[in-house]
C-alpha cells in the first residue's frame, strides 16, 4: 500500500515524492533525524524528540525549516492520513540542496522530510525471549551524541550481528561498552541498573531519559557510568532501550548467556512502567 509522505511542505504519494540529487544529505550525509514511535495513534515523547533535534541542528548551525508547533502538526497529519495505530515516524532535515561543496552553502535553504512506517512495536516477540548481541569495535565519529544521518557503521554492525546469528551488536571503545547500533546499553549488576554516563561518546537516547526516570520513580537504583564487556557478561540482566524498542531485554552477548539466559525481572518491570508512562503521557 502506497503511503503518503511529507516533502518540504506537501503531502504527496511515497512514489511522487522527490529530492534533488545535490541535496547535502545525499552527498554528504549533512542531515539529522529523529525517530518517534506512535501507539494507539497518539506520539511518544513527542517533545522530547523535538528538544533534541533542535541541539542536533544547533550543533551543526543548520538551519530549520519550520518550528516545532509545525513539526507536531505534521506529525499528526501523516499519522491520520496513514492510519497509523502503532509504528512511527521518521523525520529528516539536511542542508538542502547547493553545488557541492564541503563548505556550508552561505544561503541554505533546509530540506524536511517526513514519513511514517507501520509496525507492531508493543507485542514484540523479541521482547518475550530477549535478544543476542555481539561487540564490535565502535568506529563512529566522535560526535555521536549529535543524531545525524551517517548510519554506515551502525548499518555495518547491525550485519555483522545477523552474520553471527545475533540480533544486534554492541560496540566498545577503550574496554567499555558505548550503546548499541541504535539503542543505549545497560545491564543490571549488584542490584544496580548500569548505563553509559552522557557524553560526546553516546547518543542521549529520548527513552533512556524516560526509563531512567521511571527507574528511579519506582526506587531502582541507577548509576551513569561506563561499565567493560566483561563486567556485562557477568551482570545478572541486560537491556537497550530505543523509541522502537522501548525497553528490550538482551540475553546473549558474544554467545554467552547472561543471567540464565532469559529475559529478567528488572528489564520486564521497567517495559511495563515505561509502556504505562509512555501512554500516559502521548500526544
Ligand atoms: N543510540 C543510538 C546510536 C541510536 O541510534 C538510538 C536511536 O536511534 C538510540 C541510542 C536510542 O535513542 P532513542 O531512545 O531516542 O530512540
Amino acid at each position: 500500500m502506497s503511503r503518503i509522505v511529507y516533502v518540504n511542505g506537501e503531502y504527496l504519494p511515497e512514489a511522487e515524492a522527490k529530492i534533488s540529487v545535490f541535496d547535502r544529505g545525499f552527498l554528504f550525509a549533512d542531515g539529522v533525524y529523529e525517530v518517534t514511535s506512535v501507539i494507539d495513534g497518539r506520539l511518544i515523547d513527542f517533545p522530547g524528540h523535538a528538544a533534541r533535534l533542535q541541539r542536533s541542528l544547533c550543533e551543526l548551525e543548520m538551519p530549520r525549516p519550520v518550528d516545532d508547533d509545525a513539526l507536531l502538526a505534521i506529525h499528526r497529519e501523516l499519522v491520520a492520513r496513514n492510519g497509523v495505530g502503532e509504528g512511527m515516524v521518521y523525520l529528516q532535515i539536511t542542508r538542502g540542496a547547493a553545488d557541492r561543496d564541503f563548505a556550508y552553502p552561505a544561503e541554505p535553504a533546509p530540506s524536511l522530510v517526513m514519513f511514517t512506517q507501520v509496525k507492531a512495536l508493543v507485542d514484540s516477540p523479541k521482547a518475550e525471549t530477549g535478544m543476542a548481541v555481539i561487540t564490535i569495535p565502535d568506529l563512529r565519529w566522535g560526535r555521536r551524541d549529535i543524531k545525524t544521518v551517517q548510519l554506515l557503521y551502525p548499518s555495518m554492525g547491525k550485519m555483522a550481528a545477523k552474520a553471527a546469528g545475533a540480533d544486534d551488536a554492541w560496540m566498545v571503545e577503550d574496554g567499555a561498552v558505548t550503546e548499541g547500533t541504535s539503542n543505549n546499553a545497560y545491564i543490571v549488576t549488584g542490584g544496580r541498573i548500569v548505563t553509559r554516563h552522557l557524553g560526546h561518546e553516546i547518543l542521549a537516547g529520548i527513552t533512556r531519559a524516560a526509563v531512567l526516570r521511571v527507574a528511579r520513580e519506582s526506587q531502582m537504583q541507577v548509576e551513569e557510568r561506563s561499565f567493560t564487556v566483561e563486567e556485562a557478561m557477568a551482570a545478572d540482566e541486560a537491556f537497550v532501550t530505543s523509541a522502537s524498542t522501548f525497553v528490550m531485554p538482551v540475553v546473549r552477548i558474544d554467545g554467552q548467556a547472561i543471567g540464565g539466559g532469559a529475559p529478567g525481572p528488572v528489564a520486564r518491570r521497567l517495559r511495563e512502567v515505561y509502556l504505562d508512562e509512555a501512554r500516559r503521557t502521548a500526544i
